[in-house]
């Protein structure tokens, strides 16, 4: 097992890729905190690991909020004794063009996607370093960390800044073996996907079959869409990785869409 005992936190995992990577982590003997803004669903989800014989607890968690974020994670400290994986992966899209982009709507992306980033790692970071084991940060960038698509301004925005705070944070990491990565995902058919298809359809005035194959996937190798699975995998990577080599990176996931 490559987790065994670890404490891993993972943000947004009630729902689509923080689900499935926390269900991975469990497998790999993790003991996994499922951290989201809707408290049913998260409980749904450590439930389902919990009576399948892995450890897991759910924790309300706003990561927009200093608060509700610092809470949580004293919470987890109580339970399960330290933090030993982060991901923070909790994230929304809202899709407008630049002209039409509503202010409110932008700051809400940027908090989502950066604030939560921010202060999930503010609070985790001690307890990494006074643990003398380290930890591993994982945040959920996107092929849209590299690239931009039309209509995707603050999501675009947002998921570049992460691989500054990630490089940022593998350098003052580094010296106590915390390492920070961050996943770029292509198109991945969760429900943030399945919102999109309609919308963009609206937007650039064409079919939802044409959103889906001349759109998201035009630019893959094979016309396929990336799996909740194959993040997962990636995820599990960083996360078990055993010493600083493997830091202030990020690794495309997306069907060759976007080579670097
Ligand atoms: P999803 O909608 O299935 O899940 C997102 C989860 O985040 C939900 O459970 C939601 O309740 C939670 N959440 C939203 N706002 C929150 C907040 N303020 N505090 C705590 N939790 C909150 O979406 P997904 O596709 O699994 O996306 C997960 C991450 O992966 C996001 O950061 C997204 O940008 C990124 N991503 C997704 C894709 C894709 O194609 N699906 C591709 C690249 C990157």
């Amino acid at each position: 097992m490559k987790l065994l005992d670890k404490v891993c936190i993972v943000t947004g995992a009630a729902s689509g890729i923080g689900k499935e990577i926390a269900l991975t982590f469990a497998r790999e003997g993790g003991k996994v905190v499922i951290a989201d803004l809707s408290q049913d669903a998260a409980k749904a989800v450590a439930e389902g690991i919990n009576q399948s014989g892995g450890k897991a607890m759910a924790v309300a968690m706003d990561v927009t909020s200093e608060d509700q974020v610092n809470a949580a994670v004293a919470q987890v400290v109580a339970a399960f004794g330290g933090v030993d994986v982060l991901v923070s992966n909790a994230g929304i899209q809202i899709v407008h063009p630049v002209e039409e982009f509503p202010f409110a709507d932008w700051k809400k992306m940027l908090a989502i996607h950066l604030d939560g980033a921010f202060l999930t790692t503010k609070a985790c970071m001690p307890h990494m370093k006074s643990s003398g084991k380290g930890g591993s940060i994982i945040y959920m960038g996107s092929v849209h960390s590299k690239e931009a698509s039309v209509l995707k301004s603050a999501y675009v925005t947002a998921k570049h800044g992460l691989i500054g705070l990630c490089k940022t944070v593998a350098k003052e990491g580094g010296q106590h073996g915390i390492r920070a990565n961050v996943i770029c995902p292509g198109f991945v058919r969760t429900p943030l996907v399945e919102k999109q298809i309609p919308e963009q359809a609206q937007a650039l005035g064409i079919s939802e079959d044409d959103v889906v194959k001349k759109v998201m996937l035009k630019e893959t190798v094979d016309g396929e869409f990336t799996t909740v699975q194959d993040v997962a995998e990636v995820a599990l990577l960083f996360a078990g990785f055993g010493s600083n080599a493997l830091t202030g990176q990020s690794l495309v996931v997306s069907h060759g869409w976007f080579m670097q």
